[in-house]
Order: structure tokens, then sequence, then C-alpha cells
């Protein structure tokens, strides 16, 4: 009987993995859709200027949770990469921010697309 137990608990914690994994996911994205977002009233407040860090975007909400700066399945904090654009005004797809891990991106229009764009794009 214990036996049974433990085979059906270790079944289910494996299979809960990609779950969880996908909830993570999940999160990432919505944060990324948040930056998108101060990334476009930034802009909108700064001529179409980018800020020279990923954290200069929370001074535009009266209290932002630090962990938007970062992926839920990372430690570290401010784990988004950030690509400050140079040399003049950056296309429309160009990638602003981008997870390590689930390599979602937000772009230089803010949005957020589904599919990631190629690495390197
Ligand atoms: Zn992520």
């Amino acid at each position: 009987m214990t036996l049974l137990i433990v085979a059906v608990l270790t079944f289910a914690f494996f299979k809960a993995r990609p779950l969880w994994a996908h909830a993570e996911s999940a999160q990432c994205r919505a944060r990324l859709v948040t930056v998108g977002g101060l990334l476009k009233a930034w802009r909108g407040a700064h001529e179409g200027n980018f800020p020279a860090d990923l954290e200069s975007l929370g001074t535009l909400v009266p209290s932002s949770d630090p962990a938007i700066w970062a992926c839920p399945s990372d430690p570290r904090p401010s784990s988004y990469e950030y690509y400050f654009p140079t040399g003049g005004s950056p296309a429309k797809d160009a990638v602003f921010v981008r997870c390590h891990v689930h390599g979602q991106v937000c772009l230089a229009d803010g949005s957020v697309p589904r599919k990631a764009p190629a690495k390197g794009k």
C-alpha cells in the first residue's frame, strides 16, 4: 500500500512540474507586457527616447513591484536582459527586453509577441 502511495505521489509530482513551469512562463509574459506598457508611456513622455535602464520605467508608477524586472523562474533580481538602442531609432520589432529562461521578448514598440523572434534579431 505504501509503495502504491509513493508511486502515485511521485507520478503526480513529475506530472505537475510542466504545469508549474507553464504558470511561470505565463507570469513572465505578463511581466513583459507590463514592461511594454511602461516603455510606451516612457517613450510618449520622453520624445520617443528609451530609458537608460529598465528600472527607470519604475518612476512612472507610484509603487512598482521590484519583481516585475525579473523572470519568476530566475532567482536573480533584474534578470531581464535590456537592450538599449544605439545609433538612432530602432525598428519597431527590435528586441527591447529578453528573458533568458523562457526566451520571451518585449519589442521596441512595447508589444510582447506570442512567439519570440529568433535569437540575435
Ligand atoms: Zn521568463
